[in-house]
């Protein structure tokens, strides 16, 4: 083969690769998945090699030939993957291979490469000049007599001699020494939690689990290739993805274990490296480029092959994958925000079937697409026998306002928690100490300047913070339009009910968890690991409070605003809400005390708080299933939602007519065309909102990209972003 086919990692939509390229004899043996980097008009950026052949279009003189190839290239089933990824999500081709490629490579270079480091080693010269007296330096006898004890690296000589490379080079060139450089990989940087790697017997439910999806893996026949291992919080499911891991590795293969960010805490992560040792690799948010490019490069060398990772796991360079498993399938950090807006659990099981493995996905509270396309394996009972906790919902539009935020009952429940010596969990729906600043006087109110929102009063800090852009200001201790002191915080975040429940509950510690105290690196595991080790305590926070630990000296989980999410525009908000209730729920009665769950709410009769107060899935997803079903939202249709942004208005309307207009034309018959409608501005833009719903997702996508493509190359347009999201969560 002598001409590459390569695709410039460019974000320009209209440019059309790929580009053929003449390979030199140099880069015979480059294959697909290669990163090369190419001249490129006067530019010179990396490309990502797409495809190989004999003969180009194109007279060879024509072509350029690549500058370099760079070390690692990702495989050739990736980037079928991503450029699969591209056409499915409305995206480019560069950037759907951008998401498969090693990390730290992008359009402007490898950032980041294998470290190497200097061993050495003593020879027979050098033992015979330490016993025979040859003169030697101080700092060379030291080393050498360092090196009698065995092989050292560079650094560790320093370390214990002192002793620097020109020392090293000089007893080198003196044959006093041999040395070699040798691949290193960076550790990461997880504290190291202790874990037991020990197996527990499996109760009779984990065991029918584990035996289907072995019967999966070997290809039996009528074993179904993807299910769902439907159980409760505690149930044991992932002891059942440590089996079924487990045996895809007594059988040569290989296995991904995708978790919800979150839900790589250092515990997690150390059961699994405690029962699989060498052969797990993490990838994480929260380790350095080169600690991921390392983890990166010992899955792509067959060195491990076990991948746990959130999200973008699903993309592990992985050879011979037998199994996929998504933990808490219905968790929407599945579900990438930037474009392209891929979904995990769809690329999933793309690659599952491409690749012939086996895919297990595993919740409490299943996803009704999932509940009604794929079988189901049920744990239905707690591992330690308890019960579920009873869930007590109270209504909070008959709540005597003096008791303020906090339902009467809950304050009597959270003082028997500490009379006690418990823990108990509250979670609040919202950062901050209060969402709304009002003037009493006059009625002003504070909105963010950028966006159509209100400003969040952020006492810890003293400021104003907008919670969609980077506004902040300092917190007025006066009106500014009519001097009047007398300035009003409407509703209550969790910095409102730490302070609440620290002054009335002392002297109990209470540990706040939202996005402002878990910032820093490693914050998120200190707060859980203080809460842990706390005698008895409360935790309070937003919705991270309910995911990613297990502790069994919670006695009581409080939700202050069960119905928040219920408000939000959208088909899933049931769906999200019983989720919510039943994860919070979970959190309680792990341990021999037992426990409780209230749950406070303006909808006691919601049915995803009815139902999840009676912990009962299965009723809520069959009227949710059949709620959809007669609405025609997914998975009876797909959904696209197109936002436009920009900041004159006019100019906006007459791309969100235009583009209404031409989707219009091209879309297929049954397609609904919601829309364009007003979304609040963000960051000084303006926004529009097309929403598609169709019968035909593949003839509408293509639809859709083409439309989209024709008005990003209008240049009357040019200041008009148009963002695609294919499935919208
Ligand atoms: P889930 O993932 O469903 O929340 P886990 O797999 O984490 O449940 O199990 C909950 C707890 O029960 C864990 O501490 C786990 O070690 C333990 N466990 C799981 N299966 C068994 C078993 N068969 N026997 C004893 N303990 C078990
Ligand atoms: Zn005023
Ligand atoms: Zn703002």
């Amino acid at each position: 083969m002598s001409i590459a086919k390569v695709e410039p990692l460019t974000t320009a939509r209209a440019l059309r690769g790929p580009f053929d390229y003449r390979l030199p004899e140099a880069m015979a043996d480059l294959t697909v998945g290669s990163v090369v980097k190419v001249p490129f008009g006067r530019r010179r950026i990396l490309g990502v090699v797409v495809g190989l052949a004999d003969a180009s279009a194109l007279p060879a003189e024509r072509l350029a030939e690549p500058i370099e190839a760079l070390e690692a290239g990702t495989p050739p089933e990736l980037v079928r993957l991503g450029l699969w990824i591209a056409e499915e999500y409305c995206s480019t081709p560069s950037r759907g291979l951008q998401l498969v490629l090693p990390p730290g490579t992008g359009a402007a270079g490898q950032r980041v490469r294998s470290r190497q480091e200097l061993r050495a080693e003593i020879t027979v010269a050098g033992e015979e000049a330490l016993s025979g007296g040859e003169r030697l330096g101080v700092k060379q006898r030291a080393a050498l007599e360092a090196l009698r004890g065995g092989e050292m690296s560079a650094p560790e000589l320093g370390e214990a001699v002192g002793s620097d490379r020109g020392v090293l080079r000089r007893l080198e060139q003196r044959g006093l020494i041999a040395t070699r450089s040798s691949l290193v990989r960076r550790h990461s940087a997880h504290p190291e939690v202790g874990a037991s790697g020990g197996r527990p017997e499996l109760l009779p439910e984990q065991q029918a689990a584990v035996e289907a999806i072995v019967a999966a893996l070997d290809g039996e026949a009528g074993a179904p290739r993807e299910q769902l291992l439907h159980g409760v919080t505690g149930s044991g499911k992932t002891e059942v993805y440590l089996a079924a891991v487990e045996a895809a590795l007594a059988r040569g293969k290989g296995a991904i274990v995708l978790v919800p960010e979150i839900g790589l805490a250092p515990q997690a992560v150390a059961r699994f490296r405690a029962r699989l040792g060498d052969r797990f690799a993490v990838l994480h948010s929260a380790l350095s480029d080169g600690e991921r490019y390392d983890e990166w490069q010992r899955l792509r060398s067959g060195e491990a092959s076990v991948c746990v990772g959130p999200r973008s796991a699903v993309f592990a360079p992985l050879q011979d994958l037998g199994l996929i498993v998504i933990d808490e399938e219905h968790d929407a950090s599945y579900k990438q925000e930037g474009d392209p807006c891929y979904d995990a659990r769809a690329v999933a099981r793309r690659r599952a079937a491409e690749s012939g493995a086996v895919l297990v996905a595993g919740t409490a509270t299943p996803r009704p697409e999932s509940w009604l396309e794929l079988p189901r394996l049920e744990l239905p009972r707690r591992v330690d026998g308890q019960a579920m906790p009873p869930v007590r919902v109270l209504d909070m539009r008959g709540a005597d306002p003096r008791s303020g935020a906090l339902h009467a009952e809950t304050w009597a429940a959270l003082e028997s928690v500490r009379a006690a010596g418990t823990k108990a969990i509250v979670m609040v729906n919202r950062r901050g100490f209060a969402p709304w600043l009002t003037c009493r006087s006059c009625g002003q109110h504070w909105n963010c300047p950028n966006c159509d929102v209100s400003l969040i009063v952020h006492c810890h800090t003293g400021r104003l913070v907008c919670h969609h852009c980077a506004h902040r200001e300092p917190l007025p201790s006066a009106c500014g339009v009519c001097d009047s002191t007398t300035l009003s915080r409407a509703g209550v975040g969790t910095e409102q009910v730490e302070a609440l429940l620290a002054e009335r509950l002392a002297p109990m510690p209470v540990f706040r968890l939202d996005a402002d105290t878990a910032a820093g690196r490693g914050s998120h595991a200190r707060i859980l690991a203080a809460f842990g080790e706390a005698e008895s305590a409360v935790l309070v926070g937003t919705q991270m409070v309910a995911k990613g630990h297990d502790f069994p000296e919670v006695t009581l989980s409080v939700i202050l605003d069960a119905d928040a999410t219920l408000r939000f525009p959208d088909f899933r908000a049931g769906e999200r809400t019983f989720a919510m209730v039943a994860q919070l729920a979970g959190r309680s009665g792990r341990g021999p005390a037992g426990g409780e769950v209230m749950v406070q709410t303006l909808a006691p009769t919601a049915p995803s708080i009815a139902h999840a107060a009676e912990h009962d899935a299965t009723s809520f997803l069959a009227e949710e299933v059949e709620r959809r079903r007669i609405l025609r939202y997914p998975p009876f249709s797909h959904l696209t939602r197109i936002v436009l942004k920009a900041e004159s208005e006019p100019r906006l309307d007459r791309a969100a007519a235009l583009l209404a207009e031409g989707l219009a034309a091209v879309l297929p018959e049954d397609t609904d065309l919601l829309g364009p409608a007003p979304m609040f501005r963000v960051r000084n833009r303006h926004r529009r909102r097309l929403l598609l719903k169709a019968s035909d997702r593949e003839a509408t996508v293509l639809a859709v990209r083409a439309t989209v493509e024709r008005l990003a190359a209008d240049r009357a347009l040019k200041d008009v972003a148009i963002s695609v999201d294919v499935d919208p969560q």
